[in-house]
């Protein structure tokens, strides 16, 4: 079983962040509109996790994904990594965004992930969080050590019953491999962009789950130039030395040019299921159960 998932929020980013350039928007709707077409023609069905603020300012987009019979799924309403809100903001949060995007499709939204991965350890209330707003499974967790979060303790890589404080959730998680003694995922973001191709391939196959996670700024640069001081403590919410910055700037943008031709090769030659598809092939029965 491999899931195929976006996290969908260059247009919202562009917006608030990065200059709000109509070259840009037009850009990322070409590279949706051609995702879409490549996904149809080999007819997988994705879930698309979109910020809810994409929602209230380009529903267009939002719709448009829906309407071409994709799984829309909440990625929080404005990118703010949940370890970095409290309980309270992260109820609000969730609410304004899952709100915003069923009132955009006129659907029920029942997956939630979080902006890079961002529940562990020491935010497991973000569950109960999830499941009081209506979702019932969750793709947040990256089940080793990474920038931004990561779940190491949570040692699992298959689907999984997450129970928390009286709530159930069905957990899909992120899957790793170790190389040279580092766990690292190979089946999205950056680490998709700098595995090469044949050793993705070969891994999917060997495994009986796998979790896919890409973005339209894998495929083209969301960052043109290395980010102002300014703008990269707006966003990232740390301190932007010339170093972070830099490394930011080719984290993000290593490995894009050629990118594209990779996924399209992966959608072409992989099947595919998207979140609520898997959540009715696997038999919770005999799934892992984890108490936070
Ligand atoms: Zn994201």
């Amino acid at each position: 079983m491999n899931l195929l998932t976006f996290d969908i929020e260059e247009w919202f980013l562009e917006k608030a962040y990065f200059g709000n350039k109509q070259s840009k928007y037009a850009e990322y709707d070409r590279l949706l509109e051609e995702l879409l077409e490549h996904l149809s023609e080999h007819g997988h069905k994705g879930t698309f996790f979109c910020v809810g603020k994409l929602a209230e300012d380009f529903p267009q987009v939002v719709r448009k994904i829906s309407n071409a019979g994709h799984e829309i799924g909440c990625h929080s309403n404005t990118h703010q990594w949940l370890n970095k809100m409290n309980y309270k903001q992260a109820m609000e949060d969730t609410h304004s965004a899952v709100d915003a995007l069923q009132q955009c499709i006129g659907q029920k939204v029942k997956s939630y992930r979080a902006p890079a991965f961002s529940i562990g350890s020491d935010n497991k209330w973000a569950f109960e969080v999830l499941a009081s707003n209506g979702i019932t499974c969750d793709a947040s967790v990256f089940p080793a050590s990474r920038d931004f979060g990561g779940f190491p303790e949570f040692a699992k890589m298959e689907p999984t019953v997450v129970k928390y404080n009286g709530i159930e959730i069905h957990e899909f998680p992120i899957v790793t491999i170790k190389v040279i003694g580092k766990q690292i995922a190979y089946s999205g973001g950056g680490y998709f962009r700098f595995s090469p191709y044949f050793f993705i391939e070969k891994e999917m196959k060997k495994a009986s789950y796998s979790m896919t996670y890409f973005h339209l700024g894998d495929l083209c640069p969301v960052i043109e130039g290395v980010m102002s001081k300014e703008d990269y403590e707006r966003y990232f919410d740390e301190t932007g030395t010339t170093k972070a910055r830099y490394l930011r700037y080719f984290k993000t943008n290593l490995g894009v040019k050629g990118n594209k031709r990779k996924l399209f090769k992966l959608i072409e030659r992989m099947g595919f299921c998207n979140i609520m598809e898997a959540e009715l092939q696997t038999d919770w029965g005999e799934a892992p159960v984890i108490s936070l």
